[in-house]
């Protein structure tokens, strides 16, 4: 990757660890909800429910089958009626301090500031990502993320999310970059990996689960952020 001047990265799971922010600031709310003295389902047994859920419904929101409006308000009252609890009034409050809660989180992906800060003389960077805006804004100002990325552009930014080309091309614009000079890394193959090269952009995908993908030319796999040094 010869010519790159621009590292456009993927937030959620690709620099902001959203996986474990969203297991403490969920636990912490659904303690606060006594949901196990109420309804006696510990938060083991309720969390699984709830990731698969959220993972389906961001497939969906990405594939532009819902709206964001839609996946909020359905992710927690399916995942409780998922778990057994038939009629979870609370669901909607419970979404309302998640949202409050899950912006505060700080942990970042293993390695991430170990490669900013390897990258950030030499390159630019800047962040896509399908998160919202608000919660986006928060996620990078609060934490060292903010002394290294120079442009944001979010799903509602941009108008639509990942994969689609206009995602790409607002982050282009808005950054200067040329497409030429500009790799793209991300954790989702279909929203960024996919979305990406067909825009015309080179790629690394980020694949820390080793979940099952196909593959594409010039598009090299990593499962460790260390490891783009090997090819910028
Ligand atoms: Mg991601």
């Amino acid at each position: 990757m010869k010519n790159t001047k621009h590292i456009f990265f993927d937030l959620d799971n690709t620099l902001w660890d959203y996986r474990k922010n969203a297991g403490i600031a969920i636990r912490k709310i659904y303690e606060s909800f006594r949901i196990e003295e109420k309804f006696g389902y510990h938060f083991d047994e309720f969390y699984p429910h709830y990731h698969q859920i959220n993972e389906d419904l961001w497939e969906k929101y990405r594939d532009n089958k819902i709206s964001r409006k839609e996946l909020q308000e359905s992710r927690f009252p399916l995942s409780f009626q998922d778990l057994g609890i038939p009629k979870p009034d609370f669901a909607v409050d419970f979404e309302q301090q998640f949202m409050d809660e899950i912006s505060t989180g700080q942990f970042l992906v293993n390695n991430a500031k170990e490669i900013l800060d390897y990258l950030k003389d030499k390159y630019h960077i800047h962040i896509i990502t399908n998160g919202f805006a608000q919660t986006t804004h928060y996620k990078i100002n609060n934490t060292i993320l903010k002394e290294y990325v120079e442009t944001v552009v979010t799903a509602e930014g941009a108008g639509v999310p990942k994969p689609h080309p206009i995602a790409f091309s607002t982050g282009i614009e808005k950054s200067g970059a040329e497409i030429s000079e500009s790799v793209y890394i991300g954790d989702d193959w279909v929203a960024d990996i996919i979305g990406a090269t067909r825009f015309g952009m080179e790629a690394i995908f980020f694949n820390p689960l080793s979940e099952s993908h196909k593959w594409i030319e010039n598009v090299p796999v990593i499962d460790d952020l260390i490891e783009i040094k090997n090819y910028l």
